[in-house]
């Protein structure tokens, strides 16, 4: 079983113990951009859980890298002791450690902005200066030394993060790069900033450290690099021999275009990288690690196998699950909790400057908070009332301390709005998070009691020492306006929830009015053009998606164009009558009217079902309520609230 994944592999002089590696990414765990605890455990964990290579995140090699204090620094002294700390700890556990060694050029934002030429960047809605000589020089100088800081703190290796449209891939680009010096103009020229880099860095660690380069092998980008503009760079430096591994990836964060693919959401297929990484390996005698929703080990072990790359890089596949590659190795396949692709805790928070973490584990980043599970003294009796996320998730815990469990869901199936999420338009994989939690219960040892309604009588009479409500929430209509009794008495004006269902009969032209703007409103948008109804959505908020991860709006406003969905932002319905859909403007009350309406879409979000929560107010020492019946939010913040909930009353 995934002989290919667990072959031991060599990087330069370093041996890898299997192909799996956990690539960089931001976490913001850092202390003012040095490692600090929390780094440390968070990367541990994935070396414990038998991860082969552990890469760290970007790490600024110059002062001008890091204006606004993002990212880890690589540029002083001050780094190396929580590095050196870091790779005793990866080490440990038999795992090796590189360094990303980082300079944004002109993505440092917002001020005091460098670039090879003064080009505008419609993204970033900036034009960068165009970088002196000496400057250019002083950043290359500040790669070796950063690389001199890694050797020092007993690293294994190096990574020239020249992915993504980064400065090493602005210097190579003829639409960025417009310089008359040694630096542009010939191919030569363009490249010469990447390979002063590589000699820098080969200088400073000499070779008993690998180096390798992260490349994407299409930014998918308006002006960014090409495949073939990618693969021809490949090409030219592995004649030159500067690197021991190309870290292949697709993407740009230059576009909404090139984002899709940086962090690829569950839109894609896992693996679909595979055939950009084999376009490499044509060109290339060195390995070659591919990136991009490889999610489970098969996949991983099948790309190998078929030569299509020489490791994978399954980052997300551990922040959902540390101990992935243990359990691969094992055969306990079936125990691994897989990544659904939804870029929510992990690439979505980062987008927000909070720590990375996962919707379905959200342990991982709170390492220090939660680990090691404590074990109870004296086992309790558990009644979890409620099988949505924040339901199971809450009965896991609870067992996981030792406890004797008990949940109970009134429906034949768990899962609750996660049910209807997986439903939407390239939302299926969500439903993944019911199959990872309902084995995740079976081994945990928790009873699970379907289609049983929990009553007052039934918590009063039971022996339960603690009793948590996850009861959850059911789809709101919004009271107050007008003429919604007569619409939904008529079937003129029907809720999101039976759309979704496939419950509701719907004439050709479909207004949706979202509340929200988030996923129910937004994928019933999708839902109905991609069905073929003439759809016009309208939202109060002025940004569509508004909390969801960057690529995932990206792609769902992307779509709604494509299928031709009129959008309207800023406007608040307030009546429907005869055909027409009545709003209003979010900043001055100004009416907006849309006539010839089959049928109106209400999307107004969720009540708490709390019945029981009231009916046992008076039993306050026992009873817990979470997920949506305490704050109708979304999965991620109802498990996360679940753990919280259990580790502070367990
Ligand atoms: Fe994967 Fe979603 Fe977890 Fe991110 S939050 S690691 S995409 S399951």
């Amino acid at each position: 079983m995934l002989q290919n994944l667990f072959e031991p592999i060599t990087l330069g002089s370093v041996e890898l113990k299997n192909r799996i590696v956990s690539t960089g990414h931001e976490t913001f765990l850092d202390r003012g951009g040095l490692i600090d605890d929390e780094l440390v455990a968070y990367h541990e964990a994935r070396a414990r859980g038998g991860a082969g290579l552990i890469i760290t995140e970007v790490a600024s090699v110059h002062v001008t890298a890091r204006p606004e204090d993002k990212y880890l620094l690589a540029h002083t002294d001050d780094c190396i002791p929580g590095y050196a700390r870091l790779a005793e700890a990866v080490h440990a556990h038999g795992a090796k450690l590189f360094a990303q060694l980082f300079h944004p050029g002109r993505f440092t934002g917002p001020f005091d902005v460098w670039a090879p030429s003064e080009v505008q960047f419609e993204w970033a809605g900036l034009t960068a200066r165009p970088m002196p000589l000496p400057l250019i020089k002083d950043i290359i100088q500040g790669y070796g030394e950063a690389a001199g800081r890694m050797k020092e703190a007993g690293l294994d290796g190096v990574e020239i993060v020249a992915s993504h449209g980064y400065l090493p891939m602005q210097f190579l680009n003829p639409r960025l790069n417009q310089r008359a010096d040694e630096y542009g103009g010939s191919y030569e020229n363009r490249m010469r900033f990447l390979i002063e880099v590589a000699e820098a860095i080969r200088e400073n660690i000499g070779d008993d450290m690998a180096l390798n380069i992260r490349i994407s092998v299409d930014e998918m980008d308006h002006e960014g690099l090409d495949q073939d503009e990618a693969l021809e760079a490949i090409q030219y430096l592995t004649e030159r021999d500067l690197f021991d591994c190309y870290n292949t990836v697709l993407g740009s964060i230059s576009s909404s275009s090139g984002w899709a693919h940086v962090v690829p959401p569950m839109r894609f297929d896992a693996g679909y990288t595979a055939p950009y990484s084999a376009a490499v390996k044509a060109v290339t005698d060195k390995p070659v690690l591919v990136s991009g929703r490889i999610n489970q080990p098969q996949i991983a072990d099948a790309i190998i196998g078929d030569g299509q790359a020489d490791l994978c890089a399954m980052t997300r596949s551990m922040i959902t699950d540390p101990e992935m590659p243990n359990k691969a190795k094992a055969g306990l396949l079936d125990d691994i909790r897989a990544c659904i692709g939804c870029n929510q805790a992990c690439i979505g928070r980062v987008d927000q400057h909070m720590s990375v973490s996962c919707i379905q584990r959200p342990e991982s980043g709170r390492e220090l908070a939660f680990l090691p599970v404590p074990k109870a003294e004296e086992p309790k009796s558990i009644m979890v009332v409620g099988g949505g996320p924040a339901g199971m998730k809450a009965a896991i815990s609870a067992a996981q301390r030792g406890h004797h469990v008990t949940l109970y869901e009134r429906e034949s199936q768990l899962g609750g709005q996660v049910k209807l999420a997986q439903l939407l338009p390239h939302r299926a994989e969500f439903g993944g998070l019911i199959t990872n939690f309902a084995r995740e219960l079976e081994i945990e040892g928790v009873e699970v009691k379907t289609n049983t309604a929990v009553t007052e009588a039934m918590v009063r009479e039971s022996n339960a020492d603690m009793i948590y409500l996850a009861t959850g929430g059911s789809e709101t209509v919004k009271p107050g306006i007008e003429g919604l009794e007569e619409g939904l008495a008529n079937g003129t004006i029907v809720p999101s929830w039976e759309v979704i269902q496939g419950k509701a009969k719907l004439g050709g032209s479909v207004v949706i009015a979202d509340w929200l703007s988030g996923w129910p409103g937004l994928g019933v948008a999708e839902k109905l053009a991609l069905e073929g109804h003439s759809v016009r959505y309208v939202t109060p908020h002025t940004t569509l998606g508004r909390r969801f991860q960057t690529a995932n709006r990206d792609l769902v406003v992307g779509s709604l164009f494509k299928l031709g969905v009129q959008t309207i932002t800023d406007a608040r319905i307030f009546g429907f009558d005869e055909g027409t859909a009545y709003f209003q403007h979010t900043a001055n009350g100004e009416p907006l009217v849309l006539e010839d309406v089959d049928t109106l879409v209400m999307c107004n979000g969720v009540r708490r079902n709390d019945t029981l929560v009231h009916q046992l107010s008076d039993w306050q020492d026992r009873i817990h309520v979470i997920g949506d019946c305490m704050d109708p939010l979304d999965a991620e913040f109802a498990i996360l609230g679940a753990l919280m909930t259990v580790a502070a009353t367990l």
